[in-house]
């Protein structure tokens, strides 16, 4: 049985020695191996994960590498885990870990920065300076769970304390999965200034994060809401979660739509989550003079920019990366109190052993697939049980 030196254990709660995990073989390639269950070191916990969500970058990875980034290059056939949106039960507590205790539910955001360097010090840990260095000599203790490090398409997992947050008994395990998403769409009106009370938003693209983030800035008071994309059935999910209006762009001009349920005016924010080739240029027409957009969708090519227009009316541009400056504390803070219902973005559910069909549903939304969660728990009590 799991017992190494200065991490605690309880006996309620055995853990076993090696877990089923998913590895990462060439692209497109997922194992299910037996690992080591991994070990906490100071300032860590083991997690049992007891649930995660498939996210678009976890495709991206999969298939084609980047955003991760294993021992300084790409992640295949490095006995990679990926897989980011995790949540589960606090299972072992590294040394002089007194924060968390065993048996608690927590969800986790994905980046622990280095922890010292300038990014860092300011809560900028998304934008860690020592980003991916954690092997060899270089370590840095940085960890990004499914990007630099092994991450959560298994059963156990080690997260420093500052990524964890405690969530309350009424939330689900796949509405908790969520927190990281909603935390993302939260950095992202942050960085615009954070207050939108009484300001207008656009969001564009209705993908989890864009859906989300019209939850976020309706809890945070934004009027009007403004929802734009190609899906029929991903905006009516878009209203049901407080858009005050959506605009079907395959059906009228998307700038020109939002101009005139604005009054005639551009609104004071967009958050672009669509990643569209021309979603920037769009963007910077959908905002009023001194406005800002939020960029937090990658697109897979360069596109040329109207820096022109950007510059002669006063557009600030924002790229985020992540859930920083502890969004995710402020994502869940509104989860508890019932001010959204994120699980609306949550559509399907298979145990951890069909990663595969999972990815599949995600990937080619079947079944108008927004949100696939697989379920870990169940299989991980049952094999220590059998012990
Ligand atoms: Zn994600
Ligand atoms: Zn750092």
């Amino acid at each position: 049985m799991y017992a190494p030196p200065g991490v605690k254990t309880a006996n309620d709660m055995p853990v076993p020695d090696t877990m089923r995990a998913w590895v990462l073989g060439d692209p497109g390639e997922l194992k299910l191996i037996d690992k080591p269950v991994p070990v906490p070191k100071r300032a860590e916990v083991l997690v049992r994960i007891d649930a995660v969500a498939i996210c678009a970058t976890d495709l991206e990875i999969i298939w084609h590498g980047p955003p991760a980034s294993i021992q300084g290059g790409m992640p295949f056939n490095k006995n990679f885990t990926p897989g980011h949106e995790y949540m589960g039960t606090v299972a072992a507590l590294g040394p002089g870990v007194d924060e968390y205790r065993i048996g608690q539910r927590v969800t986790v955001e994905i980046h622990a920065g280095c922890g010292q360097c300038k990014r860092c010090r300011a809560g900028m840990y998304t934008s860690c300076h020592n980003y991916g260095l954690n092997y060899g000599d270089v370590d840095k203790g940085h960890r990004a769970n499914g990007f630099t490090t092994d991450g959560g398409f298994c059963e156990y997992q080690v997260n420093n304390i500052n990524t964890l947050v405690a969530i309350p008994d009424a939330m689900s395990d796949e509405e908790a999965t969520l927190v990281v998403t909603a935390g993302t769409a939260m950095y992202g009106l942050t960085e615009l200034g954070g207050l939108v009370a009484g300001e207008s938003v656009v969001v564009t693209g209705p993908g989890p994060i864009g859906l989300l983030g019209v939850a976020v800035a309706k809890a945070l008071g934004a009027q009007p809401v403004i929802l734009t994309g190609t899906r029929d059935n991903r905006l009516k999910i878009g209203l049901e979660l407080g858009a005050d209006h959506v605009v079907n762009a395959r059906q009228e001009d998307a700038v020109e739509a939002v101009r005139r349920l604005n009054g005639g005016k551009g609104v004071d924010y967009v958050i672009e989550c669509s990643g569209a080739p021309n979603a920037v240029n769009e963007a910077i027409r959908m905002v009023n003079r001194g406005g800002k957009v939020c960029l937090a969708a990658f697109p897979h090519e360069e596109t040329p920019v109207d820096v022109a227009h950007i510059v002669r009316n006063n557009i600030y541009l924002y790229g985020i990366r992540g859930e920083g400056k502890s969004a995710t504390h402020r994502a869940e803070a509104f989860m508890a109190q019932k001010r959204f219902d994120a699980t609306k973005v949550h559509t399907h559910t298979f145990p951890l052993e069909d990663l595969p069909t999972a990815i599949r549903y995600a990937r080619e939304r079947i079944d108008d697939a927004i949100k696939v969660v697989l379920k870990t728990r169940g299989s991980a009590a049952q094999r220590v049980a059998a012990e």
